[in-house]
């Protein structure tokens, strides 16, 4: 019999029977890259949804553009020019398609609302996760300190180079290894303090230990494979 892929399943919300989330691996190419084979993309996706149990009628996915742009998803479909997406509705799985940036999973079990956010530097920058988080408060009346929240595998403090003008854009605590006008960035750090700044409590949130660009068996990434990388997809929904 032939294995089947490696998912990601963050513990935090094993304890909620009402709750899918997951990330899927270097096993498949979830995206219509310009490298990719459309026909084997929309074959990884049929084999990816049916181990997950859920059906492409019941997606929403965001045309994500490094912004900070959230949606309120009430239907299923594709959103326009957003890189976040939240709900109360049961029955849709939010999706977002990564290769270095962190899909970050908010869940309010008090207004039982989900968030699923796409979050690179640029995302950062833009404080996506800040107005993620006020998103679910104004849309569903969501109290952070009630939220969980849970920080995929991305680009991170180990591996992600970046060059000396993210001085302006982020905390120095974020960046790290200074020589030579580069540092690393850490992504995971800067979406944590967003969240913590939001009203997150920071025993409620959890943080991946996987980084995209050094564990190359496991993972797609951009930073590595330039072009010919592969997309993940991290899909985050209320079980009706
Ligand atoms: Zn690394």
């Amino acid at each position: 019999m032939k294995k089947l892929p490696l998912l990601l399943k963050p513990e935090v919300f094993s304890n909620f029977d009402a709750i899918l989330a997951v990330m899927s691996t270097k096993d498949l190419n979830l995206n219509f890259t310009d490298n990719a084979n459309p026909e084997l993309v929309k074959e990884n996706r049929k084999i990816f949804l049916a181990q997950i149990g859920v059906s492409e009628e019941q997606l929403a996915i965001p045309k994500q553009i490094h912004s900070a742009n959230f949606c309120v998803v009430n239907s299923p479909g594709i959103y326009e020019s957003c890189d976040a997406l939240m709900t109360n509705k049961t029955g849709i799985y939010l999706v977002v398609s990564v290769a270095d940036c962190a899909p970050v999973f908010v869940f309010d079990p008090v207004k039982k609302a989900i968030a699923l956010i796409h979050c690179g530097w640029r995302g950062a920058k833009e404080k996506i996760v800040e107005k993620t988080i006020y998103g679910m408060w104004d849309s569903f009346g969501s109290n952070p300190s009630d939220m969980i929240a849970y920080i995929g595998a991305c680009a991170s403090v180990c591996c992600y180079e970046v060059d000396f003008e993210f001085e302006k854009f982020f905390n120095p605590r974020f960046l790290r290894f200074k020589r030579d006008r580069k540092y690393h960035f850490d992504l995971k750090g800067e979406i944590y303090a967003q969240l913590v700044n939001s009203g997150v409590k920071f025993w409620n949130i959890s943080v991946s230990k996987h980084c995209t660009i050094c564990e190359d068996k496991l993972f797609h990434s951009y930073r590595r494979d330039g072009d010919k990388s592969g997309r993940m997809w991290a899909v985050f929904g209320l079980n009706s």
